[in-house]
């Protein structure tokens, strides 16, 4: 798949689906070939999020593909809390985490991990690098230590405590790890070369002091170690084959190769880079998720708009749906930026196989039929599915008062315009024939009712012979309907990649949510919190999840018919 921007049209699908993983695949395979790095063992993988945020889109896109890799090699993969940055991680995140990648359909078995479970073992692989004179405790502070990083063109200049005796440094270390000094006061550094081309191996930090609690850990390591030492130990002591991260680590891997090769560590696994996944009219850095929920300019991580796994399980996404995205996207290494309607797309065509079908007037407004007896009700079958007679059917009472969608009556018909104006007819779907005949406004013009009469003979909505009537429009008889509330969501963001504005929060789409009063068919009553439907006419719903909202039949919008994205 040689473009990402052109993933969106479908018609490759098949062939994106065969590429996909490609380039890790073949890795894999070299890896287990006859004489390859890990000829004979199993695949091993592991998904690590750290535990500061709900999981997004792009999380998923990694979770697919680790979980996927491992399905697919007969192999394993672990879930990895990579808790060892103690500022803003929790426990409810954890949970929710654990709670998300069940849902999209995967499974650890007994392989869940903290990286905080390993923080005795790091300590004891920092001790055995300053012992081998591969790294000292730097007394210099941060701001002496970016200045002496030196730049891409200009090497850096060493330490004045670079050379100090490792006896020194030990003796420092054990008193950083007693908790002696504070936030700050030194470093341990990994000794490399500070005229590395890769400014990353210019003796990197690898141990910082914290006197933060940690959620696991609580006050016991007042010294926690940097992101590049613990994640290849945390890989190494796993027996993890193939370390998968995304490109931005791609100049670290030189680092997690030296610190896997010279630590005694029990494996040596492979990091293997692929793109980050982005798409259009959203943000995806957790700090900005955050943000928004934090200022409260979403309704929680759950919110139907955010690119969270529970924001889009929340506004009607399945897990099918998800899989199938990531899986379509692709695995890459460039740059990897996907228009929203192919995350809507996957989700409507799982829907409309498996959604069940129901009439909802979103916009209502009354039809009166004259003609028909007042005191009358009589009850038409409807089936659930179109496609599928064995997913049942319903029966749907009609009377003389029903509702319709306001926009299916004008006073004036524009061109083309086939639903009903006065002399025209229509067919309600499944039920009858009905010309209309009249209609009452308000003060100010306003439609407030529709009269028709309807034909006896059409019953079913089949037309009389030689009869032709194009529109067919959906209705719900007044004196059942239920109140539900429909909400219409629009991106978040006026622009395809707010992340480019100077501040993204100035590129928030204000109207974003609206929220309909709409009247519904009986049948709707008796549903569950994320049972999923097409309003025929209206998009796929989604009942609302959340437990304080059950008390009322509200539905989010999953997503529209047809692709309406792109239009305007
Ligand atoms: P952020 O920068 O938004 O905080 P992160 O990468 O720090 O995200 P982690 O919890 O560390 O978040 O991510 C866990 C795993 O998910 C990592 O292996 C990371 O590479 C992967 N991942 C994160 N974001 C994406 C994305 N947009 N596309 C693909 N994979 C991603
Ligand atoms: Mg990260």
């Amino acid at each position: 798949m040689a473009e990402n921007k052109n993933n969106i049209t479908l018609a490759d699908d098949e062939e994106n689906v065969l590429e996909s993983n490609n380039f890790i695949e073949k890795f894999i395979d070299e890896d287990l070939a006859k004489d390859g790095q890990f000829e004979g063992m199993t695949v091993h993988t592991r998904f690590p999020p750290e535990p500061n945020g709900y999981l997004h889109i792009g999380h998923a896109k990694a979770v697919c593909l680790n979980f996927g890799i491992a399905e697919k090699y007969n192999g394993l993969c672990n879930l990895r809390m990579d808790d060892t940055n103690p500022v803003s991680e929790d426990k409810d995140f954890v949970d929710q985490i654990v709670s998300d990648i069940h849902w999209l359909g995967f499974d650890w078995g007994d392989r869940f991990y903290y990286a905080s479970d390993y923080f005795q073992e790091m300590y004891e692989f920092a001790i055995e690098l300053i012992k081998k004179d591969m790294a000292y405790v730097d007394e210099s502070s941060a701001e002496t230590i970016r200045q002496n990083r030196g730049t891409l063109t200009e090497p850096g200049i060493e330490s004045e405590y670079r050379y100090r005796p490792i006896e020194e440094s030990l003796e420092l270390f054990e008193r950083m790890r007693a908790g002696e000094f504070e936030d700050g006061a030194m470093v341990l550094r990994a000794k490399i070369d500070m005229s590395a081309g890769n400014i990353n191996m210019r003796d990197p930090v690898i141990y910082r002091i914290s006197h933060t609690p940690h959620h696991r850990t609580g006050t016991e390591w007042p010294i926690y170690p940097m992101y590049d030492f613990a994640h290849p130990i945390e890989d190494a002591l796993e027996h993890i084959t193939h370390s998968l991260c995304t490109m931005e680590f791609e100049d670290h891997r030189p680092l997690y190769n030296w610190v896997r090769d010279n630590t005694s560590v029990p494996s040596k696994p492979r990091q293997i880079e692929f793109s980050r996944l982005g798409i259009e009219y959203t943000v995806m850095s957790k700090r900005k998720l955050r943000q928004l929920v934090e200022e409260g300019l979403v309704d929680g991580w759950d919110d139907p708009r955010m690119p969270t796994i529970a924001g889009l399980r929340r506004r009607g996404f399945t897990p099918t749906s998800i899989r199938n995205f990531a899986e379509g996207v692709g695995i890459t290494k460039s740059q990897n930026m996907i228009e929203y309607s192919f995350l809507e797309s996957n989700l409507r065509d799982d829907l409309n196989e498996n959604a069940d079908r129901r009439f909802v007037v979103l916009d209502p407004v009354e039809l009166e039929i004259t003609n028909y007896p007042d005191d009358k009700t009589e009850y038409f079958s409807v089936d659930n599915h179109p496609d599928f007679p064995e997913r049942g059917s319903r029966d749907l009472p009609f009377s003389k008062h029903l509702w319709i969608e306001r926009d299916d009556f004008m006073i004036e018909p524009v061109k083309k315009y086939n639903r009903l104006y006065v002399g025209n007819k229509v067919r309600l779907r499944e039920a009858y024939i009905v010309e209309c005949t009249g209609f009452d406004t308000d003060e100010n013009g306003n439609v407030t009712k529709v009269y028709g009469t309807y034909d006896d003979v059409t019953k079913g909505g089949k037309a009389r012979e030689g009869e032709k009537v194009r529109g067919t429009i959906h209705w719900v008889e007044k004196t059942t309907a239920l109140d539900l509330e429909a909400r219409i969501y629009k991106p978040l963001f006026t622009v395809p990649n707010p992340d480019e504005a100077e501040n993204y929060k100035d590129v928030i789409n204000t109207d974003s949510l609206e929220i309909l009063q709409a009247k519904c068919e009986p049948s709707l009553l008796n549903t569950q919190a994320e049972e999923h439907f097409q309003f025929m006419r209206k998009g796929y719903f989604t009942r609302d999840n959340r437990p304080e909202n059950q008390n009322k039949l509200i539905f989010n919008q999953s997503v529209g018919l047809k692709d309406t994205f792109n239009r305007k």
